[in-house]
């Protein structure tokens, strides 16, 4: 049985184990549908995408036809005005086929200036207007960061936060997970698996589940992973308090050359694609690269026109060593798909 925990104070029981709507792209719409239809069937009721996933909304919204009551859908998005807003909830409702988005989430929200853009009067109000129309039922907001994060929960507005959190970025167990826990607002456990960085469905579940969230919703594109996923939750094989300062160690020793994806290093002056160059190996592991082949090609010619100021590395808040990232992400990418060399000269 596929344990169920409450989504805040929205009154909804969501699966402990939600369905994370990123890998869909890169697998054929037969096997998304199938995917998402076994997920539905072994007990997951929470799917999250975005719009911004290449045809996740749509697959997702294909796969759900004739089951829309048995799953909350969550999209989001990035627009900081009413007009942004309003057109990506229409093609979110147009790709997912629904009438009603269960959770809207304004994604991204790093900054406290951004939170303030996020959070203006004319937003507020065309959001609430969806909620009074139906169109959405719930209100979200993710991040990053804490700080903005913390303070998206004190303005009251949203009804679940969905912030990382696994064992090599353990920091929402300290504030955000127990502020939510007490002010009744759901927490979302984005990148579980650090976004692909950790394998060991055990382990990184098991680690998750062990605190009050409401649903860690990892990226799937196989069945097998489906089954390892569920099954830690069907077991409940969460950590005890030794396994976890464990897994914190061992978070600890990969944290220390692990990027956040929190965006500080960028825009880099001289072009340097820096955010999807730092984190290429998880990026193709989640999304592959044969979609994506442009930009990827794009991001490792741009490496070219890296001086090596290292203004970036400033600029990270995780003093990273952004400049060999990017140089041994490359590499290995180049080395396990060596037809993309003669692509980038
Ligand atoms: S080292 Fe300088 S040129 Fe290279 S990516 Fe960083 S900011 Fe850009
Ligand atoms: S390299 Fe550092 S600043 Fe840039 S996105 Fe990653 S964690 Fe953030």
């Amino acid at each position: 049985m596929l344990m169920k925990r409450e989504l805040g104070r929205t009154g909804v029981v969501v699966s402990e184990i939600g369905f994370g709507g990123i890998p869909i792209q890169r697998i054929s719409e037969r096997r998304a549908l199938e995917l998402v239809n076994r997920s539905i069937d072994m007990g997951i009721n929470f799917i999250d995408t975005h719009r911004d996933y290449g045809d996740s909304e749509k697959k997702i919204g294909r796969a759900i036809k004739g089951r829309r009551n048995e799953v909350y859908v969550c999209t989001k998005s990035h627009a900081r005005d009413p007009e942004g807003l309003s057109l990506d909830l229409e093609t979110s409702i147009s790709n997912l086929e629904v009438s009603t988005v269960d959770l809207y989430y304004l994604h991204g929200v790093n900054t406290i200036e951004d939170l303030r853009k996020a959070t203006s009067p004319e937003n507020l109000d065309f959001l609430q207007r969806m909620k009074d129309e139906g169109v959405i039922r719930f209100l979200g907001v993710s991040g990053h960061l804490e700080e903005p994060m913390l303070k998206a929960i004190e303005t009251g507005f949203f009804e679940v936060v969905m912030f990382p959190f696994n064992y090599i970025v353990p920091d929402a167990r300290k504030k955000i997970i127990p502020i939510c826990k007490e002010k009744g607002v759901g927490f979302v456990c984005m990148k579980p698996f650090a976004g692909g960085m950790l394998d060991d469905s055990k382990s990184v579940l098991g680690y998750v589940l062990k605190y009050p969230i409401s649903t860690a919703i990892p990226g799937m594109a196989l069945i097998r992973e489906l089954k390892q996923n569920i099954r830690v939750s069907k077991m409940e094989w969460f950590a005890t308090d030794e396994e976890a300062e464990k897994l914190e160690a061992i978070g600890e020793e990969i944290g220390e050359r692990f990027c956040r994806n929190c965006g500080y290093c960028s825009p880099c002056s001289h072009g340097v694609e820096i955010a999807s160059l730092v984190r290429l190996q998880s990026w193709i592991k989640r999304i592959g690269w044969r979609g994506k082949k442009k930009e990827i090609i794009r991001s490792i010619k741009s490496l070219d026109d890296c001086i090596e100021c290292r203004e970036c590395e400033g600029k990270c808040p995780y003093n990273l060593p952004i400049v060999e990232m990017m140089n041994e992400q490359t590499e290995w990418l180049l080395e396990e798909f060596p037809s993309l060399a003669i692509l980038r000269n």
